[in-house]
């Protein structure tokens, strides 16, 4: 049985490299392609935010000189090019989607709006919403806040590379500790860098409840979906 019926899962650009240095990892968005495939046949209604990490943000190319709004929407680009290679993959697994963008770019995508996005996914459509908000000075965790309470979903899922939130970065700090919840304001007061505080902000005001886990491990995204406590619950 599902747990949700309803989810927005937010993928990070970054992970998509894989063991690569940039880019897209063929294997990598292969195992996610199959992950969601597991959950769609659960008949999980699902839309999905892919971020542009694993080839440009706009902040970094702005310490290299660039323009930071064009750097944005060259980041906001990036995003929509991870959502086309995802729909690709669903495709090749034989999972019916839709790329829906921010930023009116058809024939790529359709442009966003929730009751298109909503019918799509009642009619069994993963639906990939690509170019974050549209607007620079965002990242696609705001991204995801923004279309889940949009599309009222019941749960971010935020599938990172780690298993959940921590005291301190794990990667980092051996003695970090792991959260099995959490509240937003715990997350702001502890200045832990989980998502950018907009996300944390604007699912805190709207009651979207944020799921942490590791998106990496093949078969995670099924046992969050199938209740089991792998990652960290925020809650207000
Ligand atoms: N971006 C933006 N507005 C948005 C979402 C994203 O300008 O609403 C740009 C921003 O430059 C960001 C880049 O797109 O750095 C890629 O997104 P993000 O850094 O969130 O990707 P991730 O870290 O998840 O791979």
């Amino acid at each position: 049985m599902a747990r949700f019926k309803r989810i927005l899962l937010k993928l990070s650009g970054e992970s998509l490299m894989g063991k690569q240095g940039y880019g897209i990892d063929p294997e990598r968005l292969g195992a996610y392609a199959r992950q969601i495939k597991e959950i769609h046949q659960m008949g999980v209604q699902i839309g999905i935010v892919i971020g542009g990490g694993n080839i440009f943000r706009g902040l970094s190319g702005a310490t290299k000189g660039f323009d930071r709004v064009k750097g944005d929407q060259m980041g906001m680009c990036a995003t929509v090019i991870n959502s086309l290679a995802l729909s690709s993959a669903l495709g090749a697994e034989g999972v019916k989607n839709k790329v829906l963008t921010a930023i009116r770019m058809e024939p790529i995508g359709e442009f966003f709006s929730k009751w298109k996005a909503i019918e799509a996914m009642e009619a069994g459509y993963v639906c990939i919403f690509s170019a974050g908000t549209g607007s620079p000075y965002f990242t696609t965790d705001t991204g995801s806040s923004l279309r889940g309470i949009e599309i009222e979903a019941d749960v971010m899922l935020k599938g990172t590379r780690v298993d959940g939130i921590y005291t301190a970065d794990p990667e980092k700090d051996p003695t970090a500790t792991k959260f099995d919840d959490i509240t937003y304001n715990e997350i702001l007061t502890r200045g832990l860098k989980v998502m950018d505080l907009t996300a944390v902000t604007m699912c805190n005001e709207n009651n979207l409840p944020i799921y942490v886990f590791n998106m990496d491990v093949e078969g995670n995204l099924k046992r969050v979906i199938e209740g089991e406590n792998i990652g960290t619950y925020v809650h207000s």
